[in-house]
């Protein structure tokens, strides 16, 4: 092969690996569970995330304003925006300051309705953060400011918001997902 052809043959490998990449949405790079020694980190889907850390658990709402950059939010004034690195196995997050941190995969979601419930509860409280503490009247309130949509029961429950968020299926309420 010339050499010509042989640089060809690279860029044309090069572009497709690079358009590979991108085929994957960051959203779906980050559902999950992630973990490191100080902290869990939950991406439920439609925005909604929970953090647990040795001073709490709270819910934030992750969005990413532009490529490679992903902004989380505690409800209030509260908005953090990191350089995300993701891969399936490791999670990076760098501050501005430069400050980085990794997290790395406690694995996927197997129990959906309870993800589901997740959203609902982290829209809630994010809801109830804007709102002076007073949560929504009804789940419509929180679509679609905090949810994209209603969640839907991969077995056809119907969702109350509570607090807690509950699904009309009981067998559905036995066991978390985290
Ligand atoms: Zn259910």
């Amino acid at each position: 092969m010339s050499k010509r052809g042989r640089f060809i043959w690279i860029a044309v490998v090069v572009m497709t690996f690079n358009m590979l990449c991108l085929a994957v949405a960051p959203e779906e790079l980050v559902i999950g569970k992630w973990s490191n020694s100080e902290a869990s980190l939950f991406f439920y889907g439609q925005g909604i995330g929970r953090e647990i850390t040795g001073g709490g658990i709270r819910f934030f709402r992750y969005q990413f304003p532009s490529e490679g950059v992903i902004s989380l939010s505690y409800g209030g004034e509260e908005s953090v925006a990191y350089s995300i690195a993701a891969t399936s196995g490791e999670l990076r997050l760098t501050a501005t300051n430069g400050m980085e941190t990794i997290y790395a995969t406690a694995g996927g979601f197997t129990n959906l309705c309870a993800v589901n419930r997740r959203q609902l509860e982290g829209a809630m409280a994010l809801y109830a953060a804007d709102h002076e503490d007073a949560g929504p009247m009804m789940a419509e309130d929180l679509i679609p400011a905090y949810l994209a949509e209603m969640p839907h029961c991969p077995d056809g429950g119907s969702y109350y918001l509570g607090p807690p968020p509950m699904c009309s299926l009981v067998e559905h309420l036995t066991g978390d997902d985290d």
